[in-house]
């Protein structure tokens, strides 16, 4: 049992509201740990402290602050084993999939070294006679993020490098159920060489992220999580005068043409739908095969790896997929399944039963495939966020597309077909905002921007990439005139505007 605390003015340091959260061990159903939640008097002392130190940050040369996250990088790679098994025993995921959540945050802060480049301005010589005329692009101040359980190292990362390397400071609270690694990453990013209170972790629930949305010293807030979170994160950010980035759920699709290479499409339904137990954001949760003969092969491949997957904690390194996190979260999964029996979806592979001998109070879920699944059903109109797929059979390209088209969310989506018409028409009329051809998880790389559609985002700027230099920066349009004299030497006859 161990207790963690916040990071706050570069050092660990004990809650103080009195008001904890157990951290459990998903794959025992332990409390393992106990987590702190934030006062809005101990939010206020973070913001107090960046405050302070944040001027003279913005005004630290650009590469030098590049400098820290060079070093940053080098201590990530050092760290790699230490900090994903941390991340692992909280969250539950396999240990190798946990290194790729570190990979993917730690590539985001490889993309800020470039700051000096990214944050250059513009400049016009002559706007007028004798004008020039130049917008720059200053730090806002003090940023926010809150983010969600799913990704504990590289969401809090795709927040902060950017904030950080264009001279902000920032406040991080983390998932309330899986805090160690935001507040380790701190501790890396001090050994790096950044000023004790540029980065702040705050652990808490509701209320620290009430007192960060009501803090009129946060000029920006960044949100990653549900979407009914999101939408209030959004609207409440808004209406107090901050700039806000919000990202919410999601329910990716992946249209299977029946000219697809079928094994490569059910490997890659495998990997999207089931990998980290279907809680990822842009997790392949439901599958759409076009013609009857295409679904009736497609059930017949995936159902034997379905069945096959293996589950189990942690430290099984051979494991697929680990539990899902919480036991509330295993219930809702399973109540959702039943919804989609009740109404009429046919359980191809049935895992609710499943138990792990020795983890039977773990909160695992085994591999569920619904097939013949209809857009009126709870299961395909909610984001289930555990290891369930289901498929919905389409007569034609036209009336799947409709399907992700009409959908509330619009995150990521997928086609699968050696026909690059149509995969071409496919990326261009399609309503969401990460598109993959023959690619089940198109998560853009940290120099182009992360992002979805409709319900799965609000605001306008995306995560990493350049729009996350403009989200974490404000314009400044400088116009300027210098009157002309003494290289001219005095003037005898009365002044006019020549
Ligand atoms: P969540 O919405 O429950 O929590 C996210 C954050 O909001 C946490 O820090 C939490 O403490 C805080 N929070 C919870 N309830 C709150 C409330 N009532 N008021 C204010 N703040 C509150 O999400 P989660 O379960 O941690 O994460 C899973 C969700 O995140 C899924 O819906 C998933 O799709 C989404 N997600 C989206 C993206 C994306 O980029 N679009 C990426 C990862 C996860």
């Amino acid at each position: 049992m161990y207790e963690i605390g916040h990071f706050i003015g570069g050092k660990r340091v004990a809650g103080s509201s009195g008001r904890t959260a157990n951290v459990f061990n998903p794959a025992t159903g332990e409390v393992q740990a106990k987590v702190a939640l934030a006062s809005d008097a101990e939010i206020h002392a973070a913001v107090e402290n960046a405050k302070a130190i944040q001027p003279a940050w913005a005004a630290t040369n650009p590469q030098r602050r590049a400098r820290v996250f060079m070093k940053f990088v080098d201590l990530l790679n050092q760290n790699m084993q230490e900090l994903a098994e941390m991340l692992s025993r909280e969250h539950g995921k396999t240990v190798e999939d946990s290194k790729g959540d570190i990979v993917r945050g730690l590539e985001v802060c490889e993309f800020v070294i470039g700051i000096p480049h990214l944050s250059k301005s513009e400049f016009t010589e002559g706007a007028g006679p004798g004008i020039d005329m130049y917008s720059i692009r200053q730090p806002v101040g003090i940023g926010a993020g809150i983010t969600p359980f799913n990704f504990p190292a590289m969401i809090p990362m795709w927040m902060f490098a950017p904030a950080i390397a264009c001279g902000n400071a920032f406040i991080l609270k983390p998932s309330e159920r899986d805090p160690s690694v935001p507040i380790r990453l701190a501790e890396l990013m001090i050994e790096a060489g950044l000023p004790a209170g540029i980065l702040n972790v705050v652990n808490g629930d509701k209320s620290a992220v009430d007192a960060i949305l009501a803090d009129p010293d946060i000029g920006a807030v960044s949100f990653v999580g549900s979407t009914p979170i999101a939408r209030y994160v959004y609207g409440t950010a808004a209406t107090n005068g901050k700039r806000a980035q919000c990202f919410g759920g999601a329910k990716n699709h992946m249209i299977i043409m029946p000219d697809a290479d079928l094994d490569q499409a059910a490997n890659a339904l495998m990997g999207a739908g089931y990998g980290s137990a279907g809680e990822r954001c842009m997790a392949i949760s439901v599958a759409v095969p076009i013609g009857e003969e295409t679904a009736n092969r497609l059930i017949d491949k995936l159902t034997p790896m379905v069945e096959s997957l293996r589950i189990g904690p942690y430290t099984d390194d051979k494991a697929d997929m680990g539990p899902v996190v919480t036991k509330e979260a295993r219930e809702r999964i399973l109540g959702l399944i039943e919804k989609g029996v009740e109404q009429g979806a046919n359980l191809a592979v049935d895992g609710r039963d499943f138990k792990l001998q020795g983890y039977e109070d773990g909160y695992f879920v085994g591999g569920c495939l619904f097939d013949n699944v209809t857009p009126d059903m709870d299961i395909y109109k909610t984001e289930i966020f555990g290891p369930v797929l289901s498929v919905v059979r389409a007569k034609n390209y036209e009336e799947a597309l409709e399907l992700p088209m009409k959908h509330e969310y619009g995150n990521g989506v997928a086609i699968y077909t050696r026909d690059g018409d149509a995969a071409r028409d496919f990326a261009s009329r399609i309503n969401i905002g990460m598109v993959g051809v023959n690619v089940p998880i198109p998560v853009p790389l940290a120099y182009h921007s992360f992002g979805g559609w409709k319900s799965s985002s609000f605001g306008d700027l995306n995560q990493h990439g350049t729009d996350s230099i403009k989200f974490w920066t404000r314009t400044k349009t400088v116009t300027s005139r210098w009157p002309s004299g003494i290289k001219d030497g005095a003037e005898y006859i009365m002044p006019t505007m020549k």
